[in-house]
């Protein structure tokens, strides 16, 4: 393949309690093996956020955020880490957010509310610490939750630019869709359920356009290989495929 690819959703871990891959007895993935099955398929850069580990409360996020620190000093500049914020502790997440631009960090997320303990993406905490995050250039990654919430935090946030995880189906496509044609800011990824229904990139590639969407993959959860079949056996342009496998997060996270 001569496509570069960038895997804008990962979940690297330091530590085994960290790993989110479902059938490790057989398939071991440590941070090793991580790193070569990027580099065996291409990927020249994996983003993303460490979760997992059942942790709880600020000080857990603090954890997991040092964690993908230390997890680039192990790969380099081929990582681009993802920080964790919280709108229940909206002043140690500011914190946090001066601390990631002080480490070049570019990316905020994924961040996955269910696991820890938080569900409304409109919430005021959650407003105050994207109002705090304007001007300073970073990408927000969200796993898709309500969307009704999400739509009102696109609309109250235009000047942030958002990536939503995981189409879904049916219904969910649409709205996606719909939030986008609204919201200019938001991006979408086609991790988990993006690529699973045959012919649902070409629908978004055709409503939104191709430079709105981003490959990634949820690795270790999916495979990785599959889902770079999935872009590569659509409908689209090559031009299109190129966006969509790297160029876009180039353009947002000027790699
Ligand atoms: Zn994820």
């Amino acid at each position: 393949m001569s496509f570069e690819v960038i895997d804008f959703h990962t979940h690297p871990f330091l530590k085994p309690n960290q790993q989110l891959g479902a059938f490790c007895e057989v398939t071991p993935i440590g941070v090793e093996e991580f790193a070569e099955d990027m580099a065996r398929e291409n990927v020249t850069h994996f983003c993303g956020s460490v979760i997992g580990g059942g942790v709880k409360g600020f000080d857990g996020m603090f954890d997991l955020n040092r964690d993908a620190l230390a997890l680039r000093k192990i790969y380099g500049d081929k990582y681009i880490p993802g920080f964790h914020v919280h709108p229940d502790y909206v002043e140690e997440s500011c914190k946090e957010i001066d601390y990631a631009v002080e480490n070049g960090v570019k990316l905020i997320g994924e961040l996955v509310p269910y696991a820890h303990g938080w569900s409304d993406y409109s919430c005021p905490g959650f407003s105050e610490i994207l109002d705090y995050l304007e001007g300073k250039d970073m990408v927000v990654s969200l796993h898709t939750m309500d969307q009704e919430q999400m739509e009102q935090m696109a609309l109250a946030h235009k000047n942030i630019t958002f990536v939503f995880a995981h189409p879904g189906e049916g219904a969910k496509v649409g709205k996606h869709i719909e939030i986008m044609k609204k919201c200019d800011n938001v991006y979408l990824d086609l991790s988990g359920t993006g690529l699973v229904r045959y012919g649902i990139l070409r629908k978004f590639v055709k409503e939104v356009g191709a430079e709105r969407i981003l490959f990634g993959t949820d690795y270790p959860i999916c495979n990785l290989k599959m889902y770079i079949a999935g872009v590569l056996g659509e409908k689209i342009t090559e031009d299109e495929k190129e966006l969509i496998l790297s160029k876009n997060a180039k353009r947002l996270l000027k790699i």
